[in-house]
This record gives C-alpha cells, structure tokens and sequence, in this order.
C-alpha cells in the first residue's frame, strides 16, 4: 500500500532520538513520520531510574518515554508501529517497507533504530541473504515444504512463525522473549530454555547448533531490537556494528541522517536526543537546499 503521500523526513525508530528528530522536524514545519514506536521497545524503558537526564532527576526509565510520546502526541506528529524492513531510493524519494508489507515514500530518512542487546551469531554476517533473513514476509515464500527456524529475542517473532507454519514442512520456535506462547499448526516445535549458538552452511544455511542440540534448517529467521544497519539500507556506511556519521550526523548517502545509539557510545538519553535534534534540523537543511535548486515555481 502506498497512498502517495511523500513525507518531508521519515524517522525509523521511536526511542529518545527519534522521538527528539520527529519533535525537532515538526517545529521546523516539515511533513515527519515516524516508524517503530511503542512496539519498538525503546530501551530507556527498561531503566528503573534514570538519574543523569537533565531536569528530571530520580524519573521511572517508561515515565521519561511517556513524556517524549506525550509531546509527540501532543504535535499530532504520525506514528506508524511497523518497523521498517528496507529502505530504497526511488525517483529522488526514498521508499520505505514496513514488516506489514506497507510502502512509505519520503525525500530524507533519519535512522534512530537503537543498537541490539544481542550479538550477531557465529557464521550469521556471512550467511544473510542465503538462508538468514530478518522478515519472513519478505522471504518466507522462499521455503515452501522446507525446514526453517525462528529465533525470538523480542516476541515478534511469533506472529511470524504462524505464518511460516502456513507453507513449511516444520518450524522450529526458539524463544528467547519470556513466556510461552501457543501456536496455531501443529508442524511448529517450540524450543524453550536454550541459546543458538552458531548457523552453519557453506553456500546456504543447512544447520543452526543451539547449547542443547544441532537442528537442521533451511532457513533461519532472526528477530532481535534492530536488525544490523546495512540490512536497512543496502550500501550503508557502518564502523564496528555502528553506523557512520559525521558531526552533522549526515551518513555518507545524502538525505540519510542516523542519531542515537546506533551512531555509537555512550548509548544514553541525553546523547540521542541531542543527535536527534542535529540530524532533524540538517534534514530540514538539506531540504530547503533542494527546494532553493530545484526548478523554480511558476
Ligand atoms: C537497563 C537500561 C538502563 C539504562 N539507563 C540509562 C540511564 O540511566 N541514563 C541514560 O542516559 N541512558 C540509559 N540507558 C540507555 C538509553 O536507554 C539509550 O541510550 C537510549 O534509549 C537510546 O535511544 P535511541 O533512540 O538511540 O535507541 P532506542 O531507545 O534503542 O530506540 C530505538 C527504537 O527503534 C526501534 N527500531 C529498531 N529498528 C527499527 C526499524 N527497522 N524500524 C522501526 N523501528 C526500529 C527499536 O525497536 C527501538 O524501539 C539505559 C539502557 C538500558 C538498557
């Protein structure tokens, strides 16, 4: 689905630095989305108490990010809780695609996506595309009456895994987010209380070792906080798992920022807010530039 709608800035993350980008955006009046919001798990949440943000000494980790979500709701500033699959530039636009297989189009993209508390597996970088996928909307179609494996680090997985279920011969669960969950085939096995290890195939993916056991699979599909940043965006500069930025936090793709953690440490609030804000207002920068160049109105 794509409604035609082109955004001035499409920000991918709904943590501190997205929420501070779409904010900072908003006020410079540009058309801003934002994607991944509350279902993203945004990590600030996870912190008991949050004692070095500026103002707010002793505040709850989930009461600082209700008022970040507060102030974007209060600008009426689009959230969209998808998170983004791809991104591609497309006619001087770039084109997002959502997990639920919706299309967005914007002229700039500020990547806050956060980093994953869990590393990439032994022999996974190697094996992308040939069998390790991040979206099994994407790719599942791929391995009909095959084998393949989801590894469940947020619980979005699951939703994933009963679609899977659909067309694969089996579907081996790893859960890793907590409580069981149920599913509707009978050809899932669910496996609880075990680790992968290692994925493991020359040309393509044939294996995945757990701690426990060795579960032979076609294809494995992996669900983490964020996927690593390249995958995003085919082409993307990172430097050790981080994506590379210069102090106006331009990537080297022109119209494509990234803010937060994701950027690289320290991995704190006030550091993403603050990079939030610079990627949004060089956004609007780099928008009113092509807005000065480009052809002039009748
Ligand atoms: C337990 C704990 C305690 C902490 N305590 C403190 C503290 O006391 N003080 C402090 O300053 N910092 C603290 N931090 C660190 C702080 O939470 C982070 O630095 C901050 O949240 C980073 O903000 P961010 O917006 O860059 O990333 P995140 O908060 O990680 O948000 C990124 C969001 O983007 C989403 N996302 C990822 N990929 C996509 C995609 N493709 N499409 C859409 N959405 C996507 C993610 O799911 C996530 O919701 C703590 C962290 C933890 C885990």
């Amino acid at each position: 689905m794509d409604d035609g709608t082109v955004y001035d800035i499409c920000v991918v993350g709904g943590g501190p630095a997205g929420l501070s980008a779409a904010v900072n955006a908003h006020v410079r009046r540009k058309k801003v989305i934002v994607f991944g919001g509350r279902t993203g798990r945004p990590k600030v949440n996870l912190s008991p108490k949050v004692d070095n943000y500026l103002g707010f000494p002793g505040i709850s980790g989930n009461e600082l990010y209700e008022k970040f979500n507060r102030h974007v709701e209060e600008f009426k500033i689009p959230v969209v809780h998808q998170k983004i699959q791809n991104i591609g530039p497309l006619d001087g636009t770039f084109t997002l695609l959502s997990r639920d297989g919706s299309l967005y189009r914007g002229k700039c993209v500020i990547l806050a996506t956060g980093v994953t508390a869990h590393n990439l597996l032994a022999g996974e970088e190697k094996l992308v595309g040939r069998g390790v996928s991040y979206c099994a909307t994407c790719d599942g179609p791929l391995y009909q009456n095959k084998t393949v494996t989801v590894i469940d680090y947020t619980g979005e997985g699951a939703e994933e895994t009963n679609f899977l279920a659909e067309f694969c011969r089996k579907v081996y669960y790893l859960g890793m987010a907590g409580p069981a969950v149920e599913f509707i085939k009978d050809n899932v096995e669910v496996i609880l209380n075990d680790r992968p290890v290692e994925i493991s195939g020359d040309d393509t993916v044939t294996a995945l070792k757990t701690r426990n056991r060795t579960l032979e699979t076609d294809g494995i599909f992996i669900y983490r906080e964020t996927y690593p940043p390249g995958e995003i965006i085919p082409g993307l500069e990172v430097e050790e798992g981080y994506i590379k930025v210069n102090r106006r936090m331009e990537t080297g793709m022109p119209g494509v920022y990234a803010a937060g953690d994701c950027t690289g440490k320290p991995h704190q609030v006030a550091k993403s807010v603050g990079e939030g804000q610079t990627a949004a207002l060089n956004a609007v920068a780099y928008l009113d530039s092509l807005e000065l160049s480009g052809p002039s109105k009748p």
